[in-house]
C-alpha cells in the first residue's frame, strides 16, 4: 500500500442551504479529503494549519481514523481559516460570503520527516504557492501528484497556480473552473488545453452530472448517483478527491484503468458526502454503505447492447 500526503485546509465552515443554517462547524478541503480516504485504510497524513480555537475533538476524531496529524500545525493565539457559504436552489451553484484567511495567511507547510516519501500526493484547494512548497519538500519524486483547486486562486494567484499545474500529473477542477482555467467553452477543448499546461490526465467535475477523465485522447465518464435530497453539496469535490487518491493508494496502480475506477469510487463516496451538513454523513459511513452503493452505480450504469 502507498502512502498519502494530503494538504489542504482544516477549516471552520457557515453554511447555508435552502434547508436549513449552520453556525461554525468542521470543515475544509484537506478534513473532506482525509475523511474520505480513510476508508481505504491507507497510511495518510494531512499537513495543514489551524489556531488555538480549533477544538482539539476535531484533531482526535480524524486521528482516531487513522490519519496522521503531526503536519497539522496549531498557531497559538491564532484563528482558524473561516468560510461561509449560501447556496441557490438548484445546489449546484453557491455564493461565498465569507473568506477568513487567518493563520492560513502566513502558513508555511511542514511536511513530516516519515511523509516526504509519500508516492501519492494530493494537494488539496490551498493557495498555489502552499501547494508547490509541499512538492519541493518531496525527498522521492511521487508517483502521482494530484491537485485540486478552484477559482479563488484563478482570481488572485494565477502564476502561482500555472506554476504549481505545471508540476502535477492529475488536475481535478470542476467544469466552470476548467472553463475559467482554459478560457474553452466545451469541455473536451478545455481538457485539451490544460493538458498542455502540465497535467497528464485531467478530472472534470460536474456536480450532480458527474465526472469525467481525459487522458491522451481517452474519455471515461462517471456518473453522480441520482439522490432523492441533497443537503449540503460542501465538501463533494474534496470528498471525490480523497476517494481517488485513497484508492490509486490503495491499489498502488496509477494506470488510465485504475483511474476510471478511482473516480467510480470518488463520485460513490461524494453522493453520501452531500445527504448530511458538513463533514457529519462522512464521519458515520460504514464499509457496508459503500459497498451497497457501489452494487447501484453498478445497475445505474451497466447494458448490454449489440454494436454492429
Ligand atoms: P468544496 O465544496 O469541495 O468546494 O469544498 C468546500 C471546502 O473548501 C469548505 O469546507 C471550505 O472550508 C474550503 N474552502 C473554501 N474556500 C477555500 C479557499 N479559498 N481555499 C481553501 N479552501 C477553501
Amino acid at each position: 500500500m502507498s502512502k498519502l500526503l494530503i494538504v489542504g485546509t482544516v477549516a471552520f465552515d457557515a453554511i447555508e442551504t435552502p434547508f436549513g443554517k449552520t453556525d461554525k462547524i468542521l470543515g475544509g478541503a484537506a478534513t473532506y479529503i482525509g475523511l474520505s480516504a480513510s476508508n481505504f485504510n491507507v497510511d495518510s497524513a494531512i499537513v495543514s494549519v489551524v489556531g488555538e480555537d480549533f477544538p482539539q475533538e476535531h484533531l482526535d476524531m480524524l486521528a482516531a481514523r487513522n490519519i496522521d496529524i503531526s503536519g497539522i500545525e496549531i498557531v497559538e493565539g491564532g484563528k482558524t481559516f473561516f468560510w461561509s457559504g449560501k447556496y441557490h436552489n438548484d445546489m449546484n451553484s453557491r455564493d461565498t460570503l465569507v473568506t477568513e484567511l487567518n493563520v492560513l495567511a502566513d502558513f508555511n507547510p511542514v511536511v513530516p520527516e516519515n511523509y516526504k516519501d509519500s508516492e501519492i500526493v494530493m494537494l488539496g484547494n490551498l493557495h498555489p504557492g502552499v501547494q508547490m512548497s509541499v512538492i519541493n519538500q518531496m525527498t522521492e519524486k511521487p508517483k502521482l501528484i494530484v491537485l485540486d483547486t478552484m477559482n479563488f486562486w484563478m482570481d488572485c494567484a494565477w502564476d502561482d497556480l500555472l506554476a504549481v499545474i505545471k508540476k502535477v500529473d492529475v488536475i481535478t477542477i470542476n467544469d466552470e473552473e476548467a472553463r475559467q482555467l482554459s478560457g474553452e467553452y466545451s469541455l473536451v477543448k478545455a481538457a485539451q488545453k490544460i493538458h498542455k499546461m502540465g497535467p497528464e490526465y485531467v478530472v472534470i467535475k460536474k456536480g450532480e452530472h458527474g465526472a469525467l477523465i481525459f487522458n491522451d485522447g481517452n474519455i471515461f465518464f462517471a456518473p453522480a448517483l441520482p439522490l432523492e435530497e441533497v443537503f449540503d453539496p460542501t465538501g463533494a469535490g474534496d470528498t471525490f478527491a480523497g476517494g481517488f487518491s485513497g484508492y490509486i493508494a490503495k491499489h498502488e496502480d496509477i494506470s488510465f484503468e485504475s483511474m476510471k475506477n478511482a473516480i467510480i469510487y470518488g463520485s460513490n463516496l461524494a453522493s453520501f458526502c452531500v445527504e448530511k451538513f458538513g463533514t457529519q454523513r462522512m464521519e458515520s459511513l460504514t464499509k457496508e454503505e459503500i459497498i451497497e452503493r457501489l452494487k447501484q452505480f453498478k445497475q445505474l450504469t451497466q447494458f448490454e447492447i449489440e454494436v454492429n
